[in-house]
């Protein structure tokens, strides 16, 4: 094993430690929750080392970057989600790459990307990115008295399923420093969702930092980076 593999199976270890760990206080299966593991500003080669140690969710922000990696990885057994702010001029690129795309937040990005997934012939999984901060962090997201609307667009979307929410713990307003309770208040607007659409089942919540609230409050999906990869070189 390279130096890099090593590293990478070592926290990989550590990681899936914890989820297991948070998993069994929570009394939930392992098997509920999914690693994505964000592999934003590092390389292809690391997509690849991580692929053969069994990580099979990815996840990019930014499409210059996650374009060419998901070209340089097509071989792979992987499942690529686009976690990133999106631009409606981005969405051709990230269509042609990402099968589910977390960050959808408004009408006119659902527009995009119901013309863009109906015209290369798939179906996109999409989440709606939920800003618990009304609107402080700049981070993108919709509020949540926009949720179940915006959800209903994108059910009734073609070439769009609808999977579920996502969510980032805010650093401002009532949640800052929250975390469990932000991540329980995204499970309640899940609940919501699932009353009107049954198999918007994912709730993707929980980074490095606070996946055992994440774990705890019910998500069935943990985005994680800097445990897996190491802090990044670069603001990303
Ligand atoms: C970068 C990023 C993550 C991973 O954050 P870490 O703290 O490095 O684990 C998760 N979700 C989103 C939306 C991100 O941009």
């Amino acid at each position: 094993m390279t130096d890099r593999k090593h590293e990478l199976a070592a926290n990989l270890a550590k990681v899936e430690e914890r989820i297991g760990a948070a998993c069994a206080a929570a009394g939930r299966g392992r098997e509920e929750v999914t690693l994505v593991v964000v592999t934003k500003t590092y390389p292809a080669d690391d997509v690849r080392i991580l692929s053969g140690l069994g990580v099979r969710h990815v996840a990019e922000n930014r499409d210059q970057d996650a374009a060419p990696k998901a070209a340089a990885c097509a071989d792979l057994p992987l499942t690529w989600h686009f976690v990133g702010q999106l631009q409606t001029n981005k969405v051709r690129s990230v269509v042609g790459y990402a099968d589910v795309v977390q960050s959808v937040d408004r009408p006119r990005l659902v527009t995009a990307l119901s013309k863009e997934a109906v015209r290369a012939g798939r179906e996109l999984g999409c989440l709606l990115q939920v800003a618990l901060d009304e609107g402080e962090g700049g981070r993108g997201g919709v509020p949540p008295a926009g949720v179940e609307e915006l959800a209903d667009l994108v059910a009734g979307a073609d070439g769009l399923r609808l999977d579920g929410l996502m969510t980032v713990a805010p650093l401002t307003g009532e949640y800052a420093g929250r975390q469990q309770a932000a991540f329980e208040r995204l499970m309640d607007l899940s609940t919501c969702v699932r009353r009107a659409h049954p198999a918007a089942n994912m709730v993707s919540a929980g980074m490095s930092a606070d996946l055992e609230q994440a774990v705890a409050a019910g998500a069935t999906h943990v985005r994680v980076g800097t445990a897996v990869l190491g802090v990044r070189p670069r603001l990303g």
